[in-house]
């Protein structure tokens, strides 16, 4: 039947007609005035708010946590739809913001996109409230649900502000979406929703993906996960993305297919804005086949025909790992949703779980830190004092100022910290809450992954609360098979323990990039004996020196010569370094930098970063006998890199006695705990 809705549909957005559900949310909304509608990705949510943005007039304000996907949606708008869009975030420059801003006052913007964190900003919600806003949009709605998996503490003030807009314009429309909501957050999520707009109607579809084949392969440790990957992707066809946990996965996992001639590259947080979107642009131009990614690229990937999904670490929740699988295949053609699983891996997502939410301990820390100070507190003070984890300690101060137990001012243009005068006691429920969400979510992940006999999708519907007693007949648990053959992981075995571990580069004190011999996080035997023996023994272990002199034999030539850090614990030490220094043919400098103050306590023991920078700062001298050579390398050589604060020492004296090029090399590289003692 043609209704003005088709017609609109027709013209505007040159499609023939609705997917399926499509029109009835969009009747839904115009008549119910509140509607949280939750629907797997790939159902088309932005066609929702767009088409009845073009039906209310006035300006659509959408919250979302996804600015990589904004980017594209906007020019899709305005080039495609003939929309005016536009988005502020603080991935945009001060002027792109302002000018978006102007647009938007000047009612020129039809649809305009803003982060969850612009909230927090006064002016900016001052801003907004002038607009005439006639739809507010929350994407990601399950972030409002303290039950939700991916909670956001910057999605608190969303309802304030829509009651703001709802006294503004008591005719607003609010729609919230998500592709993962169980009955419990759909409750709460409404249950919140209500307090702006007294019904709240609920729109779900069956979570069935019925293109998807899910499978699990075991694989112990990480060269078995690389030679799986491998044979995966000569067998696969199509592109498609290997997820991992970390970061340095990312890069391991890239580095090492990109040797085996796969077109793939890694993407992650760490990378600069531009990098970010050239590769998000090259992926979507088939310049690359696979893309190994952390979370960070979320659903930055708008690409419909991504055949394969391999997770190469465990997700940390049954309802992150539907929606990062269920990237795949939407086009409806058939895709592949591969999880690789080392039971050993649920280790690191307990620690991020811990991490990243705070304790009742924690607060009392920072309250007692703040307290005790005779003047206002700076973050990095705070986390100093407190020794929390990094993450922690700005959740910590976000909440405490939002329960106005503590408030910020401006400070020397530094955020600084004190405590309000009047006290009211701390609601952390909500806290105890999430460790539970978390820690259930990721069980359920695991019971997907160790079981073998329930269907996978069938799991996956529960856990995303759509039960249903239908198997899919597809995974590899309705069909019992599996991947039998276990790829033979030699190459990637000694790939591993050949490549080398870089030190980036360390602008501030121009230290250039060097490297370490071993990487912490792969265990390898001579690593072990080496964190071992350190302390104990001034013999050298001849494997180790081996690798030393082979990893080494490149610098031949290039150095100038080779400065010690100072240690009280490397036992072999000096002999290492005489012995690298016959064979760089380079004057050992073994009294250029010594302690002038030693450091009250070993790295090691302590709990964060700032403490071992403040451990170290300004407590080296360094001394020089003789000019160094000109353009010649000086190699600052130590037992092992954990946060880089010896070396930023180092490097920080140095500087007072020569500008010769510095590159940092060491045994070995490790990852320190954040808020407790100890390495990863
Ligand atoms: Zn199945």
């Amino acid at each position: 039947m043609e209704t003005p809705l088709h017609t609109l549909l027709q013209k505007k957005f040159h499609l023939a007609a609705f997917r399926p559900g499509q029109l009835e949310i969009i009747e839904a909304l115009l008549e119910k005035n509140c509607l949280l509608c939750i629907q797997p990705t790939g159902y088309g949510k932005s066609l929702l708010y767009q088409l009845t943005s073009c039906l209310l007039g006035g300006t659509t304000l959408v919250v979302s946590p996804l600015l990589a996907l904004i980017r594209d949606q906007i020019n899709q708008l305005t080039n495609r739809f003939q929309i005016t869009a536009a988005s502020i975030n603080s991935d945009q420059t001060e002027e792109e913001n302002e000018a978006a801003q102007r647009e938007a006052l000047a009612g020129r913007i039809q649809i305009l996109f803003v982060s969850p964190e612009q909230l927090d900003h006064l002016e900016r919600l001052q801003f907004l409230l002038q607009l005439s806003i006639t739809l507010f949009v929350i994407d990601e709605a399950h972030c409002i649900s303290t039950w939700g998996h991916d909670f956001r503490p910057s999605y608190r003030h969303i309802l304030q502000f829509s009651q703001a807009l709802k006294q503004k314009n008591p005719k607003l429309k609010i729609l919230g979406l998500t592709a993962t909501a169980d009955e419990r957050v759909e409750q709460d999520i409404a249950k919140q929703l209500s307090s702006i707009q007294h019904s709240v109607h609920v729109w779900r579809e069956k979570m069935d993906r019925p293109n998807l084949h899910l499978s699990i392969l075991p694989a112990a440790g990480t060269a078995a996960k690389l030679a799986i990957c491998q044979t995966l992707l000569s067998k696969l066809t199509g592109h498609g993305l290997i997820y991992c946990a970390t970061r340095e996965n990312t890069e391991l996992v890239a580095d090492f297919l990109q040797e085996q001639k796969v077109s793939i590259i890694a993407y992650h947080a760490g990378l600069e804005s531009e990098e970010k979107r050239n590769i998000q642009s090259a992926f979507a131009e088939n310049t690359y086949r696979v893309i190994a990614a952390t979370t960070a690229l979320g659903m930055g990937i708008d690409k419909k025909d991504l055949r394969f999904i391999i997770h190469f670490d465990i997700p940390g929740s049954i309802t992150a790992y539907y929606q990062e699988v269920g990237r795949s295949g939407r086009d409806g053609l058939p895709a592949k949703g591969i999880l690789l699983y080392d039971p050993a891996d649920q280790k690191i997502q307990t620690y991020f779980i811990d991490s990243a939410l705070p304790k009742k301990e924690d607060f009392q820390a920072a309250l007692t830190v703040i307290r005790d100070s005779s003047e206002p507190l700076n973050l990095t003070s705070i986390k100093r004092l407190t020794g929390l984890h990094p993450t922690r300690t700005t959740l910590v101060l976000a909440e405490l100022l939002d329960q106005q137990a503590i408030k910020k001012e401006l400070i020397k243009k530094t955020q600084a910290y004190s405590l309000l005068d009047e006290q009211k006691p701390l609601d952390l429920s909500r806290y105890t809450t999430q460790h539970l969400i978390r820690s259930e979510e990721l069980s359920k992940m695991v019971f997907y992954a160790e079981q073998t006999t329930d269907c996978r999708m069938k799991l996956l519907r529960c856990a995303l609360g759509d039960p249903t007693s239908a198997s899919c007949n597809r995974c590899d648990a309705c069909q019992k098979s599996s991947f039998n053959s276990i790829p033979d992981s030699t190459i990637a075995t000694d790939w591993l323990k050949k490549r080398p571990v870089l030190i980036p580069e360390m602008k501030i004190q121009k230290v250039s990039s060097g490297f370490s011999l071993f990487d912490g996080k792969i265990r390898t035997e001579p690593f072990i004996r080496f964190m071992k023996k350190r302390a104990i023994t001034e013999e050298m272990d001849d494997e180790i020196l081996q690798i030393l002199l082979h990893k080494t034999k490149d610098l031949i030539g290039t150095i100038g010569a080779i400065a010690p850090l100072p240690s009280n614990t490397w036992k072999a030490q000096q002999n290492f370094a005489k012995k690298l220094a016959a064979h760089l043919q380079a004057p050992l400098l073994s009294d250029l930098l010594t302690w002038e103050t030693l450091p009250d306590k070993r790295q090691g023991e302590l709990l964060n970063n700032d403490q071992r920078h403040y451990n170290v700062h300004k407590k080296m001298r360094a001394f020089l006998q003789h000019p160094l050579p000109a353009n010649k390398i000086l190699l600052l050589f130590d037992d092992y890199l954990g946060s880089g604060a010896t070396i930023k020492e180092a490097a920080r004296c140095l500087r007072t006695v020569t500008q010769a090029p510095l590159m940092p090399l060491t045994i070995a590289q490790i990852k320190w705990h954040l808020g407790k003692p100890g390495f990863i």
